[in-house]
């Protein structure tokens, strides 16, 4: 799912337990529930090929997607932090935790994380929990609503705790 969404549900536990300890795990556990939640990831956008797979091809635009995510993450924690100041390191660290698994699939970090012995369980639970709508129904970026949803929740649960 998207970045943004993650580190706006994790930021929002952070803010509500102000307990940084109470914050890590939860936030984990948040990013397995959210990615439960049937949804279609950027990377399923790229055209299919004729027997229905998906292509090799990333669309143009996806980068600037991507970066728009970026953004709109650092935004909503930095908000969060200026918000409620006196609960920022949980929030920092919530959100930090939120989108810690998807670093699983980085190039360099992804592969030195997998051999961490603390990681293998929940990298594990991790790829398996995602719960994604079949392609040719990805295709049409209807699946991007239930992110969109999510993201408006953990908005709403971030500047209302
Ligand atoms: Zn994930």
């Amino acid at each position: 799912m998207m970045l943004s969404m993650h580190a706006c549900v994790g930021a929002a536990i952070g803010a509500s337990t102000n307990n940084p300890f109470a914050t890590i795990p939860a936030a984990l556990v948040s990013h397995l529930i959210l990615d439960s939640f049937p949804h279609t990831d950027i990377a399923h956008l790229a055209p299919l090929n004729e027997d229905g797979t998906m292509s090799n091809i990333i669309p143009k635009w996806v980068p600037i997607v991507v970066i728009f995510d970026l953004l709109l993450t650092i935004v909503i924690v930095t908000l969060g932090v200026l918000t409620y100041p006196e609960r920022a390191t949980s929030i920092i660290l919530g959100a930090f935790f939120g989108i810690l698994p998807d670093f699983q699939y980085a190039p360099k970090f992804g592969p030195w994380l997998y051999k961490q012995f603390w990681y293998k369980g929940y990298a594990w639970l991790h790829e398996n929990g995602h719960c994604h709508f079949p392609l040719s129904y990805a295709q049409r970026f209807y699946g991007f609503h239930p992110q969109i949803l999510c993201l408006i929740g953990g908005v709403a649960w971030l500047f209302h705790c």
